[in-house]
């Protein structure tokens, strides 16, 4: 009862001096005033006052109500004309603040009972009596005598049930016939005195066979409610977010990275001395030795560790692992002398050699890796270099190769069997030079089909002069059916021969002489292909030959 007062006062929040709530007091005033019922309760000390050989079995009743459990123990002595029974201990507790379900409670209040049990055993020698559990609680019971796998609550609770008792001794009795109902509930004096409840139950007295016997129901639910959940968690094995893991660019890391320490700097001094105006490069340089510092910090155990003991490792003034290298007596600066270490795989070095990369021009594996050695010491230099460079999305799309295209098949004029010269393609090549500074022209005609070639030399690019060579070609090399060539629209400039000549007048001329000639289309020099090529090789060769007076 005072246990139960006492916990309505905390949850009353009410401070130690503050007066109580009259509702409050008047409880506690009629609990006082009871308190001179307790003169008339005496509990004989002695548990056992009988003689001769015994049968000895202690009992253990648990229960819980919403507002307190409770565990006792009972001794019953059994002899050959007379049974006792008498109470050893009781304990009870209020229920925890957190409400927790009955269940768990009566759970609870196994484990003090068990508790209780085993203290007693110990401190009257008594390890080796038989002892009987007795819940209310199907519930309970039911997770004590299953050894699963129950979540936390029940789980811990259960292990040290089953550690201190038999899960075979605890049986289930019902609520009126537990005398831990009494200590769980509260009652009065009054009442108390006139139970005579530390005697024990009155069937306790009875012979065994005449106990109380019954099955356990446990609430299915709430039983299996306090299963351990077997969902396959995903563990989030994610680092938490480091500052340098935000940001992708080196220099924006180190920018935000120092107005943070311009921030706790001028928090730390008063108003006239805060720093103001934009980053200067001491802070600059500050947070770059800091940065440097954690790389090192979360990559390396110290100046001993593995990676670094072939090398010989110096600690500067800030902090920084500094590597001592032959040139040490060379009047050069400091970081090139004693370059800093960093390691191979950490995000702010891969940041790092990303930004010199780029600030390079995207340059090559080389010469970011020298660029870096005049500051830096990389472990696995070219492999971290290398990687980066790989991945940069820049330097990957410029590398790209273009998609191939399969081969297309070659038109039916390049492969009917046709005789030779009958499908030809027409292009011009020159100018030649002459004696007495006069320029002439080739016409080249190419067959299409077998390609072979047949050079025409014209001195003038009039439309007259070329007609005249085509007839001279026919005359040679027979009419041909079809004609290739460029109308003079693909190319501009002054190199484009084809324009000057009136193109019309030779669709016309061929006309009369049934050639079908073609004109491949404009913006499609690649329709040319296949006198182009010879065209090229002739020109080589003439350049050859003919030397200076060719201007191919
Ligand atoms: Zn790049």
């Amino acid at each position: 009862m005072p246990k139960l007062l006492l916990q309505e006062c905390w949850k009353l929040k009410l401070s130690w001096d503050t007066d109580l709530p009259s509702s409050m007091a008047k409880k506690f005033v009629k609990w006082k005033e009871q308190l001179k019922f307790l003169n008339d309760i005496s509990i004989p000390r002695c548990l056992d006052k009988n003689e001769g050989d015994r049968n000895i079995t202690l009992h253990v009743f648990c229960d819980a109500s919403e507002k307190a459990y409770a565990a006792c123990i009972f001794l019953r002595s059994e002899g050959d004309d007379s049974t006792d029974c008498q109470l050893i201990q009781a304990r009870a507790r209020v229920a925890p603040l957190k409400s927790i379900s009955v269940s768990r409670l009566e759970l609870l209040a196994c484990n003090i009972g068990a508790r209780l049990c085993q203290s007693v055993k110990e401190s009257l020698g008594m390890e080796e009596v038989s002892t009987r559990y007795w819940s209310d609680s199907s519930n309970a019971l039911y997770w004590i005598k299953k050894n699963e796998n129950w979540a936390t609550f029940v789980f811990n609770r259960v292990k040290e049930i089953r550690h201190l008792s038999d899960p075979d001794d605890w049986n289930h009795i019902s609520g009126q016939l537990n005398p831990a109902d009494l200590p769980s509930r509260g009652c009065s004096f009054q009442n108390l005195a006139k139970s005579n409840w530390w005697l024990g139950p009155p069937w306790l007295k009875n012979p065994p066979e005449y106990w109380p016997k019954s099955n356990i129901f446990p609430d299915e639910e709430i039983v299996n409610a306090e299963k351990r959940k077997t969902v396959v968690s995903v563990t989030n094995t994610e680092k938490e977010d480091k500052i340098y893991d935000i940001f992708s660019s080196y220099p924006k890391l180190l920018m935000v990275v120092s107005w943070i320490y311009r921030f706790i700097d001028n928090c730390r001094v008063k108003k006239n001395f805060r720093k103001l105006g934009s980053i200067t490069v001491e802070e600059r340089n500050r947070t770059e030795i800091s940065l440097i510092k954690i790389a090192q910090r979360e990559s390396f155990t110290g100046p001993q560790d593995k990676r670094l003991q072939k090398l010989q490792i110096l600690e500067d003034e800030n902090g920084l692992f500094r590597i001592k290298t032959r040139l040490s007596l060379k009047s050069d600066l400091k970081n090139f002398k004693f370059p800093i270490v960093l390691p191979s795989e950490h995000s702010i070095v891969e940041k790092l050699v990303r930004w010199k990369h780029c600030s390079l021009g995207h340059a090559g594996v080389q010469i970011v890796m020298t660029n870096l050695r005049e500051e830096f010491w990389i472990l696995k230099y070219r492999k971290t270099v290398r990687k980066v460079v790989k991945n940069c999305v820049i330097c990957k799309r410029f590398d790209a190769r273009p998609i191939e295209t399969p081969t297309a098949p070659l038109p039916v004029d390049r492969l009917r069997a046709a005789s030779v010269f009958e499908i030809i393609g027409v292009d011009f090549a020159g100018p030649l030079y002459l004696k007495g500074n006069q320029k002439s022209w080739i016409v080249i005609y190419t067959c299409a089909v077998f390609r072979a070639i047949h050079l025409e030399l014209t001195t003038s690019l009039s439309t007259e002069s070329f007609l005249q060579s085509f007839r001279r070609y026919v005359a040679r090399r027979g009419r041909p059916s079809v004609v290739y060539s460029d109308n003079g629209t693909n190319l501009v400039g002054a190199n484009n021969l084809i324009k000057r000549i009136n193109w019309e007048t030779v669709a016309k001329y061929s006309t009369v002489n049934k050639i079908d000639w073609k004109f491949i289309p404009p913006s499609a020099p690649w329709w040319g292909g296949f006198w182009e090529r010879l065209i090229g090789m002739v020109k080589r060769i003439i350049r050859k030959v003919l030397g200076q007076t060719s201007q191919l």
